[in-house]
């Protein structure tokens, strides 16, 4: 059982993921919204097959990682349970790109042309195209991943030639440690350019934000997937 040192109980997976979803839904209603247009991704990085399966079992179908190979690694193993939406969710070098192409239906951390280009190419014709979200540096901050939110237009009119590929909406992670004010300013800029991008572009329809920590604010912003790890599967280890 070593190796399931980081897993908690089922039971505990399978209650705490109920309070999430009740989370959602009290949030959804707060906002007027319907919490069947909400979808709870489950970020299942570093934990175990078992806890994904335990939250398989317990009617679970989209499931988030961050690493490519213990990504694939997990795809493959689960491989029979052809119902799982699989969305890779973390950053991505070039190189390891064809590794997304193959197995994954989501991918929301698109940020270069290039990465969008070779999953294009990468995409096999047996494949739906695959979905993917632009990463907006919602906060500018210097050191994280994603697009300017002057420039996200830009680009996202730009891989629209992409055919393999179906550019469905937005992600970011906002800065961390903010105070709620703060957190809403970066959720109300998403939710403004996320809604001028969808009277822009066809099957724009998908804002990922809201994480364990602020997913009801997110709600409240119109994000309807919502990325949650912590809450779900219980703390990381580092
Ligand atoms: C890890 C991760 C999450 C989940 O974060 P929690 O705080 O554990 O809910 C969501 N989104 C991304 C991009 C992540 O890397």
């Amino acid at each position: 059982m070593a190796d399931q040192s980081d897993s908690m109980s089922s039971n505990c997976i399978k209650d705490r993921l109920r309070q999430v979803e009740a989370r959602i839904q009290k949030a959804a209603s707060l906002a007027n919204r319907d919490a069947n247009h909400i979808t709870l991704l489950a970020v299942s990085k570093t934990k175990p097959v078992s806890d994904i399966v335990t939250a398989y079992s317990n009617g679970h179908r989209h499931f988030g990682e961050n690493y490519v190979q213990e990504a694939v690694d997990k795809v493959k193993i689960l491989s029979d349970k052809k119902d799982i939406l699989w969305h890779f969710i973390g950053p991505l070098q070039s190189n390891k790109s064809k590794f997304i192409a193959e197995y994954f239906d989501w991918f929301h951390s698109l940020d270069r042309i290039k990465i969008a280009k070779r999953l294009n190419e990468q995409r096999t014709p047996y494949q739906n195209p695959l979905n993917v979200c632009v990463q907006v540096n919602v906060d500018d901050e210097n050191n994280k991943a994603g697009i300017a939110v002057e420039e996200v237009e830009d680009f996202v009119a730009s891989i629209q030639k992409y055919e393999r590929i179906c550019c469905r909406g937005l992600m970011t992670i906002p800065k961390a440690g903010v105070d709620d004010s703060e957190r809403r300013q970066s959720f109300a800029t998403m939710q403004v350019l996320f809604s001028k991008c969808a009277q822009k572009f066809e099957r724009f329809d998908t804002l990922s934000m809201g994480m364990s920590q602020d997913l009801e604010l997110a709600v409240e912003y119109d994000a309807n997937i919502i990325r949650v790890g912590t809450d779900i599967f219980g703390a990381r280890k580092k």
